[in-house]
């Protein structure tokens, strides 16, 4: 007598023909190809800068990013409307130059400025700046307190404030080695991704300042 079994409730589902096995394969090929194809001809380069292993031949850069320099420029607008003289003392520096400021207080003479030896910095992108402040005298100063237009606030932090209106972010914000003139933009583009060749190239102003 065979083992009891009960009744089948549910038919199973057809398993499909060999003839379907092949079209969805088919299907599954053409998809893989299409996003081979994609990431040769760099469509994709969103997600292929994700890809820690990926790399490309880096643009000539040579100074400031278009948007980066077009925002530090209304930013000492908006400063000076506020009453406080900003001045940009820094901006695109070549690997060279930031491995010589790099060696500032290891090797060479004068106080650390720096943990970022060339490549290492937005500044090697063009993707940030560095301020100070000039007095009504003419002076440049880098005093967090300062407050020169009167307003019982310090200028640092109000060109700060500015600057993070703006779409900056700001190295005194930094946990570790805070650097109290940079600010930068990055555009989601982390310093790997930088040095394996990606830049932001398409990003614009609308995309950073939204409604401006
Ligand atoms: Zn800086």
């Amino acid at each position: 007598m065979p083992p009891y079994s009960p009744p089948q409730l549910h038919t199973p589902p057809p398993r499909p023909s060999p003839r379907q096995r092949r079209g969805r394969n088919a299907l599954l090929m053409l998809l893989i190809l299409f996003v081979l194809a994609a990431l040769l001809v760099n469509r994709f380069e969103a997600v292929e800068r994700l890809l820690p292993w990926t790399k490309q031949k880096p643009p000539a850069i040579t100074g400031l990013h278009p948007v980066v320099n077009e925002l530090s420029e209304q930013l000492v607008k908006k400063c000076t409307a506020l009453g406080i003289h900003v001045v940009i003392t820094d901006g695109f520096r070549s690997h060279d130059e930031q491995n010589a400021l790099f060696q500032q207080g290891r090797t060479a003479h004068g106080p650390i400025v720096t943990h970022a030896k060339g490549g290492q910095s937005y500044h090697n992108y063009g993707m940030a700046i560095d301020f100070a402040l000039k007095t009504e005298k003419g002076k440049l100063i880098w005093d967090l307190e300062y407050d020169g237009n009167r307003n019982k606030h310090a200028d640092w932090l109000e060109v700060v404030a500015v600057a993070k209106g703006l779409g900056f972010s700001w190295g005194g914000d930094w946990k570790s080695f805070k650097d109290y003139p940079h600010l930068q933009m990055d555009f989601g583009y982390t310093i790997d991704q930088l040095q394996r060749g990606f830049y932001p190239l398409h990003e614009h102003k609308a995309a950073v300042v939204p409604g401006q």
